[in-house]
């Protein structure tokens, strides 16, 4: 394994540490006591920051710390971040603020800031927030475990190491980020994130994440079903398989070698010129028992393809339910946002996506407020988002990001009021065309799986439909984790109440299921 330089940029060398230097528990790592010291991540953001930050809880496990739900408790914070809008960078600091007093209490704490913010700041952090000593960026921060020892051996040494000297980071983005499951313990119940990939390769004008996470690298589809089998025995039966582009899976390996054809039974890939593809991905994983539902997060219109459509239809294992984002509905504000796609371009892949899987339902993204977004424009967004049907939305105003195209070159000439208004009338009609969607769904037998019992009411179950729509349910515990036949009785604009139609008992629908429909 290779090994990563981390070091202060006006520090003497550390030394190298070699990433793999932190799979065995650390010595003396316990404290004074004996006991195990503890680790707290804050985790804002993304489901990739979610997966992240389990990651790197495994590797402190494997160093010999144990999690603790406490942030007062812990002995190592650390702060998984999101740079996507201004406003999530300010929470952040807001929170990394609080620790300050906590820090001049417990000198010995260590705090630690990952993620994108980690990736775009850098060492600014250490100027804005000097309470902070640890800074890794977004393939970088299974170091982190080797950065604590490092920084705990540096702090031991008062005479050697100045204060300055005390401050960590490892920002390089060149190297893939190594994931090693092997003899973790997963705890996250029935559910489980898998990062196929990481990183993006377009350039949104608006967007900071290709700076933030680079460019894309899969992972090796053999990898992927290792993760998932190790997941299946951890008791996960749903995995959500997160790219930032989920499906360009695989447009970054190299091409196979031109050669003979594959002898019969051979694996074929349906990628571009022959590359594996999201669409083999699946077709993979639905080949492992134990796995009952796979989920998506996020495709790119650009990126549908037939075989990606035959391979949803194929594998009763996949959500009938793909977030596939439109951001915008007018040609002009998508070529100033540079998203590839014309409105006409992204109805064609929808098109071919019902033409195959006539029941798929669709969510979207969307900003508002865009640099140069017009009344007209915005009209775009509400008939478009009407005409497509979405039954998921999420709505965003636009936020000009630092050495994005966009804040380089166009103004953010929509006033706030405007995008606070647009904001609010786009909402309302997302709610009402998914209402409308939904109810399509009153009095249809639909399979679920059941996830979990709700936390408002013991007697309520929680579930996802085959389209990945949220369902509740009165019904017993002994459910959880099993595919169900039901009915749909009520719907609201998010969700659906349902009594069993098929199992062991047919349940009457309680009005306590109508009100944790609610809180979906
Ligand atoms: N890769 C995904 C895609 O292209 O759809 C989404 C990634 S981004 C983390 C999630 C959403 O944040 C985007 O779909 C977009 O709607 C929103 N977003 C990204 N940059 C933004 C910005 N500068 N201002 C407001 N919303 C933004
Ligand atoms: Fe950002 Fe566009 Fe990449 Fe999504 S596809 S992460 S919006 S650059």
């Amino acid at each position: 394994m290779s090994t990563t330089r981390h070091q202060s940029r006006a520090l003497p060398a550390l030394g190298e540490i070699a990433p793999d230097a932190v799979s065995r528990p650390a010595p003396g790592v316990a404290d004074q006591d004996g006991a195990a010291p503890k680790l707290h991540v804050v985790t804002f953001g993304c489901q990739m920051n979610k997966y992240d930050s389990e990651l790197v809880e495994g590797r402190f496990r494997k160093s010999g710390y144990v999690t603790t739900d406490r942030l007062e408790d812990a002995d190592v914070i650390l702060f998984n971040t999101c740079s996507v809008r201004d406003h999530a960078e300010e929470r952040t600091w807001s929170w990394v603020g609080e620790l300050k007093q906590a820090k001049r209490e417990r000198p010995d704490l260590v705090v630690g800031i990952m993620g994108c913010m980690a990736q775009r700041v850098e060492e600014e952090i250490f100027k804005r927030a000097g309470h902070v000593d640890l800074v890794a960026g977004t393939r970088q921060f299974h170091l982190l475990p080797a950065m604590v020892e490092e920084l705990k051996a540096r702090r031991a040494e008062p005479d050697r190491f100045r204060a300055k000297d005390l401050r960590l980071l490892a920002t390089d983005m060149a190297e893939d980020v190594p994931v090693d499951r092997s003899g973790e313990e997963y705890t996250g119940g029935l559910h489980a994130h898998l990062a196929v990939m990481r990183g993006c390769d377009l350039s949104c004008t608006y967007c900071v994440v290709p700076t933030t996470r680079g460019r894309v690298r899969s992972r090796p589809i053999e990898e992927l079903v290792a993760e998932a089998r190790w997941y299946v025995s951890q008791g996960v039966q749903v995995l959500t398989l997160l790219g930032q582009t989920v499906n360009s899976y695989g447009e970054d390996f190299p091409a196979p070698q031109v050669g003979p054809a594959p002898e019969a039974g051979a694996a074929r890939w349906t990628g571009r010129q022959g590359r594996p593809s999201l669409a083999d991905l699946l077709r993979a994983l639905q080949e492992v028992d134990g796995l009952v539902r796979i989920r998506l997060i996020t495709l790119h219109p650009s990126y549908v393809t037939r075989a990606l459509a035959e391979a949803i239809r194929d594998c009763d294992k996949v959500d009938r339910f793909l977030p596939l984002p439109a951001q915008a509905g007018s040609d002009d504000v998508l070529r100033r946002m540079k998203r590839g796609y014309t409105l006409d371009l992204y109805r064609e892949r929808v098109g071919l996506l019902r033409e195959v899987v006539p029941d798929i339902e669709l969510g979207s993204d969307w900003i508002v407020g865009f640099c140069g977004e017009t009344d007209a424009d915005f009209e775009g967004s509400l008939a478009f988002l009407e005409e497509q049907g979405f039954v998921l939305n999420y709505i965003f105003k636009y936020s000009p990001r630092p050495n994005t195209r966009a804040a380089e070159r166009y103004e953010d000439d929509v006033a706030e009021d405007t995008k606070k208004a647009r904001h609010k009338r786009l909402l309302e009609v997302a709610e009402r065309t998914q209402r409308a969607r939904l109810q399509r769904y009153r009095g249809r037998e639909l399979r679920a799986f059941i996830e979990s019992v709700s936390e408002r009411d013991g007697r309520i179950l929680l579930g996802r439909t085959h389209h990945g729509l949220p369902v509740s349910l009165q019904g017993p515990a002994e459910l959880v984790g099993t595919t169900v036949h039901l009915r749909v009785e009520e719907t609201t604009a998010y969700g659906m109440a349902a009594t069993l139609a098929r199992g062991p008992a047919r349940i009457g629908l309680h009005s306590a299921a109508s009100e944790a429909l609610g809180g979906q």
